[in-house]
């Protein structure tokens, strides 16, 4: 792959050489987010189809080398920290007030938390960030929460609670039926899932990130959507905590090509039902169909 300008509709896993850390310009983080792919393989436990990996190919990579995850990851911080990534040509296009460091992301190309050793790369991560001193400098973890009730991984969740890490729990649909055909988790229930973002947001609060999409045609029916609604209210009156809900579409070539964004308006019409619904901040995050084009 070449290296392109970045737009948030072109979020490429590559930065020059490196193999497994990237930049892309992130219209959720709204800036410059410097994702690490803990999955080069393309492995994931889920199926969406919205997924915007290409799995049509195979990976030449398949193997984590964490020392060399953690050169990348410094070379790139240390550069960002100095301003000298922003000159790069791919951050041309860029506007000048979003060249700015944003966050540090587990997402990648599969379920990160399924890295036999994510605590271990967690804590190497948490501490690089405070030997080059970018205190407050946000760590995310983007995941599918199928695998937060595993002892290793709520121990790499503590060290990210004492390192600014945030939780950006995936919670897309509100009923079995329709978490079957969006995220096609092949056994995994959505009641674990909702059992296991009760689970961690009990312990500090967490982002909720839903996709919403357009399949053949058709957005998610009212009643799903009213279902949605009432899981996030479950969790609350269970004990969670959750500081935002992350309303978005599909900005960016999908598995599946009868996938379609929603409209923008579509979009703020489910946040503005769960403001008022469950009383929680929810935000939109518009799509684009320009790979279409
Ligand atoms: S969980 Fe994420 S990486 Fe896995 S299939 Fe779904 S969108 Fe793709």
């Amino acid at each position: 792959m070449g290296d392109k300008g970045l737009s948030v509709s072109r979020h490429p896993r590559s930065l020059g050489e490196n193999r497994y850390v990237y930049a892309v310009l992130s219209r959720r983080a709204k800036g410059i987010s410097i994702g690490i792919n803990l999955n080069p393989d393309k492995i994931c436990n889920f199926d969406c189809i919205y997924c915007q990996v290409d799995r049509t190919t195979p990976s030449e990579l398949r193997e984590v080398h964490e020392g060399e995850l953690l050169e990348e990851l410094e070379s790139v911080l240390t550069r960002a920290k100095d301003g000298g990534l922003y000159q790069e040509p791919r951050f041309a296009a860029v506007p000048e007030a979003k060249r700015k460091l944003s966050d540090i992301s587990f997402a990648g190309d599969g379920e990160p938390t399924s890295y036999q050793r994510f605590r271990e790369v967690v804590s190497s991560v948490a501490d690089l960030k405070e030997r080059l001193q970018l205190h407050g400098l946000k760590i995310a973890v983007l995941t599918n929460c199928t695998l937060l009730d595993r002892p290793a991984v709520r121990e790499a969740l503590a060290i990210l609670d004492r390192s600014d890490g945030e939780i950006w729990a995936k919670l897309d649909a509100g009923t079995e039926e329709y978490y079957e055909k969006v995220c096609v988790p092949g056994g995994a229930r959505l009641a674990k899932i909702l059992a296991n973002i009760l689970e961690v947001s009990r312990l500090r609060p967490v982002v909720i990130q839903s996709l919403f999409l357009a399949l053949e045609g058709a957005g998610p029916s009212i009643e799903e959507i009213g279902e949605y609604c009432r899981r996030l209210q479950e969790i609350v009156l269970g004990g969670g905590r959750i500081k935002l809900v992350q309303i978005y579409t599909v900005a960016r070539r999908p598995a599946v090509s009868s996938v379609t964004p929603l409209t923008d308006s579509q979009v703020d019409a489910i946040a503005e039902q769960v403001r008022r619904v469950t009383g929680l901040p929810a935000e939109s995050f518009y799509g684009s169909s320009a790979w279409q084009e």
